[in-house]
């Protein structure tokens, strides 16, 4: 705490200094870096309850034929929607209090020929800093059926973390339950409309049932259950998007969870600003980051059955699915518990 004001003060007195002083600048950065220390305690306890057994479970209802491609507004969404209610009646995870798990948007806010849907929302109260929120989110829709009936099931996309959120929520639900709680608020998120222009994230964030100066941060899950055609021969790895971009304390975070926890390979590759794929830009974490929320976005990358019926469940690698999201539930941990909420760049 103090070490991180004493460093605020003299970046300030950097900042209005002469360009000599930059290096000095950058030394001081430097040290913040390696004064970055995990604080909460070792939940390997509930990470362990995150299983490729629940996984297969999970991810074989909810990318089946019976969830119709889950299109926005259409019978299967709505099928999908009834699921994630359920799932979270049974643990016990409350909705927040102002709806009934489901943030309801209107036809009119949708353009063209697309229904009425919902947003699915799940809230885990913290036991300190309850007003603070860290965000999960994942898409639940996908594309429907095709012109000759097939199914766009989406496993990966974005069945992998839909159900990664799902078993992300049973682990805290559990840390609570045994009075270890987190201290601040966790909101899993699963939103509708993604696939046809980010519709469901930008309805949260334009309508947010928790002030969004309140938010944290937002880990937002799309597409973790595979593995793209780079990284066959080293499949230990995940891109890493944006956690650099508005909070270095978040990017270093991930990085500390990732080096005592999970040991994967961090591709930033995509995280470049001038990467051509632009995919900080194309998930819904960009409603957040566009509102100075810092975000990480999780991601595979591509391959062979993205936006085909072919992404299929027996295409999952169920192994790294269950890594992946006990990176991602080992960060939220880390910063649902920590002292203090992590600092924007712009604050220091
Ligand atoms: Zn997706």
């Amino acid at each position: 705490m103090k070490k991180i004001f004493l460093i605020k003060i003299s970046l300030i007195i950097l900042l209005v200094g002469c360009k000599t002083l930059n290096t000095d600048s950058e030394n001081n950065a430097k040290e913040f870096i390696s004064a970055i220390k995990l604080e909460a305690s070792d939940p390997t306890s509930y990470a362990n309850t995150i299983t490729e057994k629940e996984f297969e479970k999970l991810l074989t209802d909810f990318a089946s034929d019976d969830m119709e491609g889950r299109e926005t507004g259409e019978s299967g969404q709505k099928k999908a929607a009834a699921y994630l209610k359920s799932y979270y009646q049974n643990l016990n995870i409350p909705s927040p209090a102002t709806i009934d798990y489901f943030q309801y948007i209107p036809k009119e806010f949708f353009n063209g020929s697309i229904k009425k849907s919902e947003n699915v929302i799940a809230f885990l109260e913290g036991t300190e800093y309850p007003d603070e929120l860290i965000v999960i989110s994942a898409h639940y829709d996908h594309l429907g059926i095709n012109a000759n009936g097939g199914i766009y099931n989406g496993a990966d996309d974005n069945g992998s973390g839909t159900t990664s959120i799902l078993q992300i929520a049973e682990a805290f639900a559990k840390a609570k339950k045994e009075g270890a709680g987190p201290k601040r608020s966790i909101l899993f998120l699963h939103f509708t409309g993604e696939e046809k222009g980010l519709y469901g994230s930008r309805y949260y964030t334009e309508n947010p049932l928790f002030p969004l100066k309140n938010t944290v941060c937002d880990l937002n899950i799309d597409m973790i259950g595979r593995i793209d055609d780079e990284h066959s021969n080293a499949p230990n790895y995940i891109y890493i998007i944006g956690s650099d971009r508005l909070s270095n304390e978040l990017h270093l975070i991930n990085e500390a969870i990732n080096n005592k926890y999970t040991l994967f390979n961090l591709d930033y590759k995509y995280n470049k600003k001038s990467d051509p794929n632009r995919f900080y830009y194309r998930s819904d974490h960009y409603n957040f980051a566009k509102n100075d929320i810092p975000i990480i976005f999780y991601f595979n990358g591509v391959h062979d059955d993205y936006h085909k019926i072919t992404d299929e469940v027996d295409k999952i690698n169920y192994d790294l699915l269950t890594k992946r999201s006990k990176l991602i539930f080992y960060t939220a941990w880390e910063l649902a518990n920590r002292k203090n909420r992590i600092l924007l760049n712009a604050d220091y």
